[in-house]
């Protein structure tokens, strides 16, 4: 089938291209994210790809359709960028990966945690400068805390492993407890005032929007460590600034940002940074950020690309598709 990949970053046309030898459709990658202005290329082309950082309103899915488009096929798990409602009015039929490598998520969280406790981004830094000085370098055993992980899905469940494996006694929340993972529920609120460490693995939807906020951000541990993997706007930015400024938190790492769109997943170098929160993230000495690269392994990209090209497959041949929206 034909199909448009917009926003095609080179390593993944390299795990789709690997991936389709075994799938045979016929693909071309553009290098722009889908928005208003560039949803025309789409045209002609029955089966469009996008990924967490593309447009799909309104406003982009009629165009999608007015140009032949059937079928979107979404190359991630979260789908907080899409219209569902938008899409089946128009036609469209939407797919997505619900599950790739949940360990490369969470791994990234644990290497993003593991980086903040023993400050290896310091030192990392210190020692190219011939600075072999231990002070200031001063980390914890994580063995013996308590980790508390928000979201007990796929990735959250493997967090609760890996953590359980340091020797953490593992706290969860998740509204559907789920009897496999390798830890004790707890109300959210008994877990933010219990954990030394938090780490967030629910979906962003209207219910989980700022689910760390203010209040949420008080009743941590003083000196906690928060950990987010999900989605930015799990977290009220502004309220982290100023708990950050208070010092009431030990250290933060972020793979997300609320306000990501535009500023992820391309180089801002040259130009500086023009988002004035994120700035002041970034001079905090206890703040790690990253641009969203948590599920960024070749387990992951080849897990990614085939299930939508399978996905893309079964439209094509007419069949139902248990990676369908809506
Ligand atoms: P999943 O659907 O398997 O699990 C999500 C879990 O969150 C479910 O158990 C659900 O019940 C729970 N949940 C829902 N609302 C909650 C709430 N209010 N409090 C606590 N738990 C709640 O999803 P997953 O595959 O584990 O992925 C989790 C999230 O990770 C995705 O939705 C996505 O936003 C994010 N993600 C990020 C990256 C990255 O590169 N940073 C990659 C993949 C996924």
């Amino acid at each position: 089938m034909k199909l448009v990949l917009f926003n095609a970053r080179p390593y993944e046309r390299a795990a789709f291209a690997a991936a389709d030898a075994a799938h045979g459709h016929d693909l071309t990658y553009l290098d722009p994210r889908l928005t208003p202005a560039t949803a025309p290329l789409a045209a002609g082309f029955p089966a469009v790809c996008v990924f967490v950082n593309d447009v799909l309103d309104a406003a982009v899915l009629a165009a999608l359709a007015a140009g032949g488009t059937r079928l979107v096929a979404l190359r991630c798990a979260g789908f907080n960028n899409l219209d569902l409602p938008a899409a089946t009015a128009h036609g469209l039929t939407v797919c997505r990966v619900p599950a790739y490598s949940p360990h490369a998520v969470a791994e990234h969280a644990v290497a993003l945690l593991l980086t903040l406790t023993r400050k290896t981004h310091k030192a990392y830094n210190r020692v190219r400068e011939g600075n072999f000085a231990l002070d200031g370098l001063t980390g914890f055993d994580l063995h013996g805390k308590t980790a508390g992980v928000v979201g007990t899905g796929a990735i959250g469940r493997v967090a609760c492993r890996i953590l359980a494996g340091f020797g953490c006694r593992v706290l969860a929340a998740d509204p559907v407890p789920n009897p496999a993972a390798a830890a004790e529920y707890v109300p959210l609120d008994r877990l933010l005032a219990d954990s030394d460490i938090v780490t967030l693995h629910c979906p962003l939807t209207p219910a989980t929007r700022h689910l760390i906020d203010a209040a949420a951000l008080a009743r941590l541990k003083p000196g906690a460590t928060l950990i987010n993997t999900g989605r930015g706007a799990l977290i009220d930015t502004p309220a982290l600034v100023a708990a950050l400024k208070a010092g009431r938190l030990g250290a933060v790492g972020l793979d997300v940002y609320e306000e990501e769109d535009g500023v992820f997943f391309a180089d801002h170098s040259a130009e500086g940074l023009r988002d004035d929160q994120l700035a002041r993230l970034l001079t905090f000495p206890n703040v790690l950020v990253t641009g969203h690269q948590a599920f960024l392994t070749r387990e992951a990209l080849a897990g990614i690309a085939d299930t939508t090209l399978a996905n893309v497959g079964r439209f094509e041949r007419g069949e139902p598709c248990p990676n369908r929206l809506g």
